[in-house]
């Protein structure tokens, strides 16, 4: 399948209807398709806007879930600036100035290897990953991706028990009427001003920064050679007449700045003076403005994601359900983790192997997520560059050093803004209903601390091959940790994922792998969901537990019997054979996958 385009080409009929075709959108409709669900994507830009830059990092968690379809190298080649131009974020006088403070490794930026993730972060303008999403869209037999058309709406007086229908018109409003799509599943990720978070009257809560800020791409050829400071994929300015960032777009000369605190301006003239103020270069340096942006941040979460106003026909994705300010980078990042969170959940309940109900839990995990990485966003802007401004700033001598060591101490405070470990890889869902119970995980926005926890993600680590520990993960996962004296049975476990259709791959670790295994996890036996976040642990330390090979000891208290009522847990999964009803035609269980391997 290709691109099409037009509103002659939306079919009456699919399986997840997504309206979108942004980040969320194709990620989510890529997710689908690799388990063979199809979806159709209506997305009203014909071409992708690479003068609007938006979001340039993407983090460890989405650069390795970019990895489990296949995406990740692709997106590394496509990128301007490796990992190894540089992973540093400097604040500066100005691009000639004193350099105040610097953040190295920020947004995971780790040029080397990186262990607590199986990709590490990078730098990439957003219009070029969704380039590399669209194109993969492309390629997919079970897409159908159509530009040159929007969705005017859910209609929720069309909503069956298994089906809703979405309105779709012309992207141009030319006077073509619309068509009705009908589907299983219909999908908001059409971003902020979502019409289908609209249509099923879902508000936004929150609130506004107070000042706007004014983005700017521009060329300029001279520019990199008057950069007294070390690369970084961002600088940050602290001048007294504008402040903000600055950083390159590639090696040829192109370049992004976002001017904070700034009200718009008209002049491409004024706006390249401005930047040449900013960086404090004369004006034998060339600025060629390409295009200008006003933006004000935005911290809003709707009220619900749409489960519960469509009978769980319809979701809302990405910034369809929340808007962050992009200070730490994790709008488009958590709109990829959305997604992810509702693909295995969507292809579970598609496949038979969940009840409907588990859609339910989309909101539950994902919505505090959500709030969590806004007030952090929100705390980060309560510190922008122009807070640090001071006058003396850029003097020269004592008074001067005194000035400068002060604003390098109190930028301490930007921490959390490119160090934000915690967050990317430390959101968690423990204490929500699919999660077997346990303790409260540590958070922090900064430290990451890995725990095998039910909830959290998985805790990373290389095998001694060298390879992730991380499954290709397409069903749950068990790890099993054996060791010399132990073979820890996972009989009743895999008999439940059987009698229930659950792919169930069955991962032993012995050795060196399986010592690693129980220094990182502190559990023998790990229960995982395809989103790789824990479902269970157990342990063969249960006393009421006989270690045995040939499956006896177990009982109810045994961890093969805990973990198999948890895998029931994290998909709701109604008794054996009770099941047939709840599928409509096109929603046949698949044979289990289930596997077993021993590393
Ligand atoms: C200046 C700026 C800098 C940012 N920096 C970062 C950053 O560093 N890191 C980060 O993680 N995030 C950043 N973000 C946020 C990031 O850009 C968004 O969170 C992300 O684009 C959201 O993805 P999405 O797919 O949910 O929505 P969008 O990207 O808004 O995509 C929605 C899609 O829906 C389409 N659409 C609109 N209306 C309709 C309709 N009626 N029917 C069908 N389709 C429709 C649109 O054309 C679009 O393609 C930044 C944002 C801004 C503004």
């Amino acid at each position: 399948m290709t691109i099409v385009h037009g509103l002659d080409r939306v079919p009456t009929r699919t399986t997840v209807a997504i309206a979108g075709g942004g980040p969320s959108g194709t990620y989510l409709a890529l997710r689908l398709a690799a388990a063979g669900i199809d979806s159709v994507v209506l997305e009203p830009r014909v071409e992708i806007d690479r003068l609007r830059p938006r979001a340039k990092t993407t983090n460890a968690r989405t650069m390795s879930l970019l990895a489990g379809i296949g995406l990740a190298e692709r997106v590394r080649e496509t990128a301007a600036l490796p990992v190894s131009y540089s992973q540093d974020v400097i604040f500066c006088t100005s691009l000639r100035g004193h350099e105040l403070r610097r953040f190295h490794q920020a947004f995971q930026l780790i040029d080397g290897d990186y262990d607590l993730s199986p990709e590490c972060g990078q730098q990439i303008p957003q219009p070029q990953v969704e380039q590399v999403l669209r194109e993969a869209a492309a390629r997919s037999d079970h897409i159908t991706y159509i530009t040159g058309v929007r969705a005017s709406g859910a209609n929720p007086s069309a909503m069956t028990p298994s089906t809703a229908t979405l309105s779709v018109a012309p992207a141009d409003d030319a006077d073509n009427g619309t068509v009705e799509l009908e589907a299983k599943w219909i999908i908001g990720a059409d971003g902020g001003t979502s019409r289908v978070r609209k249509s099923l009257g879902i508000a936004f809560q929150g609130t506004s920064a107070p000042r706007p800020n004014f983005n700017v791409v521009f060329t300029s050829a001279r520019l990199r050679d008057h950069v007294s400071i070390d690369p970084a994929v961002q600088w940050w300015i602290i001048n007294e007449s504008t402040s903000g960032m600055i950083g390159e777009l590639d090696r040829d000369g192109t370049w992004w700045a976002i001017l904070q605190g700034c009200e718009p301006i008209d002049d491409p003239a004024e706006v390249a003076a401005t930047i040449r103020t900013m960086a404090g270069v004369g004006p034998d340096v060339d600025i060629e403005v390409l295009a200008t942006d006003s933006w004000t941040a935005r911290m809003l979460l709707a009220d619900s994601y749409g489960g519960r106003e469509s009978n769980g026909r319809v979701f809302l994705v990405g910034d369809a359900a929340h808007l962050n300010p992009p200070w730490g980078g994790h709008g488009f990042n958590t709109c990829i983790s959305d997604a992810e969170n509702l693909a295995w959940k969507l292809i579970a309940v598609h496949d038979g192997w969940a009840e409907e109900g588990l859609l339910d839990s989309y909101e539950e995990e994902r919505r505090p997520v959500a709030a969590r990485m806004i007030a952090d966003a929100a705390a980060n802007g309560k510190a922008l560059a122009y807070d640090f401004v001071d006058p003396m700033l850029d003097e020269v001598g004592a008074e001067g050093d005194e000035v400068r060591t002060r604003v390098r101490e109190a930028l301490a405070v930007k921490a959390s803004e490119f160090h934000s470990e915690g967050l990317v890889l430390g959101y968690e869902y423990a204490g929500t209903s699919r999660v077997a119970p346990g303790p409260v995980p540590f958070v922090d926005a900064v430290e990451y601390r890995p725990q095998a926890l039910p909830g959290c993600l998985l805790p990373h680590f290389r095998l001694s091959s060298g390879t992730s520990v991380y499954p290709d993960a397409r069903g749950f996962t068990v790890f099993v940790t054996d060791d010399a004296s132990t073979y820890l049975a996972t009989e009743a476990l895999e008999r439940t994922a059987r009698e229930h259709s659950i792919p169930l791959r069955v991962i032993r670790l012995s050795g060196t792998d399986a010592e690693a295994a129980r220094e990182h996890w502190g559990a023998e036996l790990v229960l995982v969901r395809p989103d790789l976040h824990i479902a269970a642990t157990a342990s063969a330390a249960a006393e009421s537990y006989d270690v045995a090979a040939d499956g006896a000891g177990t009982d109810d208290a045994s961890p093969d019997a805990v973990l198999a009522a948890a895998l029931l847990t994290a998909v709701g999964a109604a008794p054996a054979g009770d099941r047939s009803s709840e599928r409509s035609d096109d929603s046949a269980p698949r044979d289990a996958n289930h596997q077993r391997e021993a590393t």
